[in-house]
């Protein structure tokens, strides 16, 4: 009841009117790099109330809807995005994540951000797939230390002409899943064969970012396109693995990029499943290396942006979190992300340690996210109550949603 009152109060008082514009609000609240929004027209309320509101995820977004979401202002934003969270999440079970590379280095793609990459000179050393057993131990010890979730990572353009690899990674699948935990693998562009074998193996969750928007990408990679990331991310799809897809901020983009990047994602047949946020960390020797810092409140406005619009998405707090104080971490665990990487590396970057969280979440009363709720959450995703409604059409509340008066 408290809650309630609390954001009919604040809705009433903030929600954007028909007499503000994007152009008025960039002057009260920060965007990437100051990059003036370029659009000029009234701010909706209906689209950030409909998405206050969602009882089940929707995948019918405009760009403008999620624009006027993502422009609302920030103490507003983040409000809302919390109460959503409470709607479809436990605020307080964080799943805790540990990604290993079992390849290193030496990757034909150019992705400008990338250490991995061939084509930058960043003395980082290409090294041979890691074997089955040293794999399984890592999970071994990512699980007694508290992640449920084991990720494994390889820097190829994809998977042509890797059987012996595809066989020894089906087994890393398999022995992971044997411990009890997810397993996800992300391993460059797969075709529907390649997925099918990766479903049988017992595959979780098969990772492959989108990075930013359609717009901004060819900027940041020229090697594969944008169109041939979404074919891999439907045969995924279609073979029944989960999606983790998402984007990487501080390439270079405007605030409408982090807009674009999430209306390619909330506008998929269904949502993926994991919705990664990384922050750029500049790696010297990329074209990328000497990038300025995106901006937290930029960092933050995508995170609760995303919650609103992927309400049922498990939305995933990676690289660039061990640059962040405890508060700002907490700040975007309050507006909806609710995964971590946790473990010794993340890929070649340095990543916060499992005690290190755990003592974390003790002092803010959160605890790591256990195999069941992470369950409980794709019945949500998959939940098409509210699917296929036209856009501006929301839902009656539910008994558990929040009431709403603007
Ligand atoms: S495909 Fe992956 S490993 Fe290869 S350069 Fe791009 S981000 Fe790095």
């Amino acid at each position: 009841m408290v809650q309630r009152t609390l954001l009919r109060r604040s809705i009433r008082v903030s929600l954007p009117t028909k007499t503000r514009t994007h152009r008025q609000s960039r002057l009260r609240f920060s965007t990437v790099h100051d990059a003036p929004l370029e659009v000029s027209r009234p701010l909706s309320a209906s689209a950030f109330q409909d998405a206050v509101q969602a009882t089940a995820p929707r995948t019918n977004w405009t760009r403008e809807e999620i624009s006027d979401v993502y422009n609302t202002p920030l103490i507003e934003l983040s409000y809302a995005a919390a109460t959503v969270h409470r709607r479809f999440h436990n605020p307080a079970a964080i799943q805790m994540c540990t990604l290993i590379n079992i390849k290193t280095g030496g990757c034909s793609e150019d992705c400008s951000y990338c250490a991995q990459s061939s084509r930058h000179n960043t003395g980082l050393k290409a090294t041979k797939m890691v074997d089955v057993q040293s794999v399984l131990d890592a999970a071994r010890i990512a699980k007694e230390n508290g992640s449920s979730r084991f990720c494994m990572g390889a820097a190829w353009r994809d998977m042509r002409g890797r059987k012996t690899n595809l066989r020894n990674i089906k087994e890393m699948v398999k022995g992971v899943r044997a411990l009890g935990m997810e397993s996800c693998v992300t391993l460059g562009m797969i075709d529907a064969e390649q997925a099918k074998e990766l479903k049988d193996a017992g595959l979780t969750a098969y990772n492959h970012n989108v990075d930013t928007s359609r717009e901004h990408y060819p900027s940041v990679i020229t090697t594969r396109t944008y169109d041939e990331r979404l074919a891999t991310i439907k045969n995924v799809r279609e073979a029944g693995i989960n999606v983790c897809t998402g984007g990487i901020l501080g390439l270079g983009e405007k605030a409408k990029d982090h807009v674009g990047l999430i209306h390619t994602v909330a506008t998929m047949p269904s949502h993926p499943e994991s919705f990664p946020v990384n922050a750029l960390v500049p790696i010297k020797g990329t074209p990328l290396g000497e990038s300025k810092t995106v901006s937290f409140h930029s960092i933050l406005r995508t995170i609760a942006t995303a919650r609103l619009v992927l309400p049922a998405t498990i939305i995933r707090l990676a690289a660039g979190r061990n640059t962040m104080p405890e508060e700002k971490q907490m700040m975007c665990f309050m507006a909806g992300a609710n995964a971590v990487f946790t473990g010794e590396k993340m890929l070649t970057t340095a990543c916060n340690g499992w005690e290190e969280d755990k003592d974390m979440f003790e002092r803010w009363g959160m605890r790591p996210m256990e195999s069941h709720e992470t369950i409980q959450g794709q019945q949500k995703l998959h939940s098409k109550e509210a699917a296929n409604l036209p856009a501006m059409q929301t839902p009656e509340p539910t008994s558990k949603s929040a009431s709403v008066e603007v």
